[in-house]
């Protein structure tokens, strides 16, 4: 094949696709326009998870009659004129590419004014190309409408979720905004129970509510701000969840750059350490955080999408940052001087009292060797929140509030959470079949037939294989119905169907896992582990002592509880004032 330059509307689908990966991206792109307007009201209207339609409107600065074509050109921008001025880029925007990359993927309508004019310019595109323009009476500010996205290209419209998936997205990028800029009015309508509205007050704590409830938004801690010495240093600002407040993923944590929404792994490590010893395994924060910093520091120019940037001084802005965030924490939540995953959360501390107290063991579990050791050399508070030390050989004693086993081992008491620790003891076997493909599985005599949600249907189809591994046996029947013609072996089969609907919802809130593998396991074995509140015979808790004992990490339930409180003898002693 010979060389030639690509045809423009080649060229232009291959930019968009970099700029316009989903529906949620186009809001992105068009929100950052408003705020880059300087709009005091945003306002998101979308309808089918933003396939079928966009809208998009502000009260910004408009624009001028004669550039509104323009705006729809490739590389035109108002934002930047030279070259220099990338080194210290202050808008969201500057690459001119957004409406253009919008408007080759979709229909879209815009409507702006400016102060100065006492019309509207009205503008339609089809494929990038210019279809109507009139002048309209119009309020100031731009309205956007973007309609049948991606509808000529087939390729990405294969790798959109469904409208609840993308819905849920889009709700992520204006609720991250609204956080990061409460002096602008802010408002989603989905149509569905995650529209929001923010009052533009710039009252953080008020924005918070409005997104996440007043009851989040009364937890939340503001970062404590020294006042710094040095002006160009990097500085954190914004709000944190206090330790007990916690989500099962990232998806709730926000970074900004200077106003700008960026994605950077360094800032969510900072984040991540600075939470260290407060949180449990696989816990994230809720954050809304913004780090201020020269302009020329930050590098913005990286992907098209602008979402990524690079740091000239990457480990001041992870010190300004982990610092700001870790002294937050310190100062409003008592310090975990023992940090014994086997102390009660850090929330229920009784006030004024630190909560390592002489009760709460400075080692969490240790075998008997390792407690031998242990007595030697006085260890460190543990690095990890998950001690893999193996668990002792127990003795049943009896039950307690038909929810703790009662335990005695060779180095003192032990108390057993009976739900935590057959979670774990299911989870590790589950896992370990699932692993090795031989899943052991209960034929139903005659299959039964589940109607699934729409979500529950696109879980089912998407992770058909992780499901198979467990042990069910299904097919599609229809639009959302399965077929159940086996259920795993250790389910109760009386009701297949609730059984494969409560997995299928179990799965899709991960309970913290990132790999499909695991948020299989996970949601079977919740499932199946016995409840708390369940009276158990002394041959049920030994063996289930005796489970927990086999496991590769009995210390905690899959999501990071303990399912074991160790009280040593020489704590007794102490206690007891023997020693
Ligand atoms: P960029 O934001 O990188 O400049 P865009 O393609 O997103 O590129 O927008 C092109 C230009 O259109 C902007 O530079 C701006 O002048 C104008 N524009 C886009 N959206 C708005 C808006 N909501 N209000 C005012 N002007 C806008
Ligand atoms: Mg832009």
């Amino acid at each position: 094949m010979t060389i030639r330059v690509l045809a423009p509307d080649v060229a232009s689908r291959i930019a968009a696709g970099e700029v316009v990966e989903r529906p949620a991206s186009v809001v992105k792109e068009l929100v950052e326009n408003s705020l880059d307007a300087g709009a005091s009201d945003v306002s998101v209207q979308v309808r089918g998870g933003g396939v079928d339609r966009i809208r998009v409107a502000d009260d910004g600065a408009g624009i001028p009659p004669d550039e509104v074509e323009l705006a729809f050109q490739r590389f035109a921008t108002s934002k930047l004129e030279t070259a220099s001025e990338l080194d210290s880029i202050a808008s969201l925007g500057f690459r001119g590419e957004a409406l253009p990359s919008i408007a080759a993927v979709s229909r879209v309508s815009i409507v702006s004014r400016t102060a100065d004019e006492d019309a509207g310019t009205r503008l339609e595109l089809a494929g990038g190309r210019i279809v109507a323009r009139e002048r309209l009476g119009a309020t100031q500010g731009t309205a956007i409408v973007v309609g049948r996205l991606f509808e000529d290209v087939p390729a990405r419209r294969k790798f959109l979720r469904s409208p609840a998936t993308e819905n849920s997205r889009i709700h992520t990028v204006v609720a991250r905004y609204a956080l990061a800029y409460p002096h602008v009015r802010f408002s989603l309508d989905t149509g569905t129970s995650s529209s929001f509205a923010t009052p533009g007050s710039g009252n953080a704590r008020e924005t918070f509510a409005a997104v996440y409830g007043l009851d989040v938004a009364r937890q939340m801690l503001e970062i404590v701000r020294a006042p710094g010495e040095d002006a160009a240093a990097p500085f954190a600002s914004g709000m944190i969840s206090p330790p007990e407040l916690t989500r099962a993923n990232r998806n709730h944590i926000g970074f900004f750059v200077n106003g700008r929404w960026a994605q950077n792994r360094m800032l969510s490590f900072a984040l991540e350490q600075a939470y260290h010893g407060f949180l449990m395994e696989r816990r994230f924060p809720i954050a809304a955080v913004n780090v201020v910093m020269p302009f020329e520091d930050i590098d913005v120019n990286v992907h098209p999408a602008k979402s990524e940037v690079r740091f000239r001084y990457d480990n001041r802005v992870f010190g300004a940052l982990q610092q700001a965030v870790r002294e937050t924490l310190n100062a409003q939540s008592p310090v975990p001087t023992v940090r014994s995953v086997h102390g009660p959360p850090s929330g229920h501390a009784p006030a004024g009292r630190p909560r390592d107290a002489a009760f709460w063991p400075s080692v969490p579990f240790a075998s008997a060797r390792e407690a031998a050791d242990a007595a030697m050399v006085e260890p460190q508070a543990p690095e990890s929140s998950t001690p893999r030390a193996a668990l002792p050989v127990l003795r049943v004693l009896g039950q307690m509030q038909s929810t703790y086993i009662v335990a005695e081992g060779p180095d003192g008491m032990y108390l057993i959470d009976q739900h935590a620790a057959h979670e774990r003891v299911m989870f590790e076997r589950v896992r370990a079949e699932a692993a090795s493909r031989t899943p052991r599985t209960q034929s139903l005599l005659e299959p039964a037939t589940v109607h699934l949600t729409e979500d529950q249907a696109e879980l089912a189809a998407s992770s058909s294989r992780e499901i198979a591994a467990l042990g069910f046996v299904v097919e599609p029947f229809g639009e959302t119905a399965y077929l159940v013609r086996a259920v795993p072996a250790l389910v109760d089969s009386t009701d297949p169907g609730k059984v494969f609907r409560e997995v299928l919802d179990a799965m899709s809130d991960g309970g913290g896992f990132e790999t499909w593998e695991e948020r299989a396991a996970y949601s079977l074995a919740c499932h199946v582990a016995i409840r708390a509140g369940k009276t158990l015979t002394h041959e049920e808790m030994s063996e289930l002592s005796r489970q927990l004992e086999r496991c590769e990490q009995p210390n905690t339930c899959p999501h990071g509880r303990p399912t074991t409180i160790h009280l040593r003898a020489s704590q007794l002693e102490r206690e007891f004032g023997r020693r």
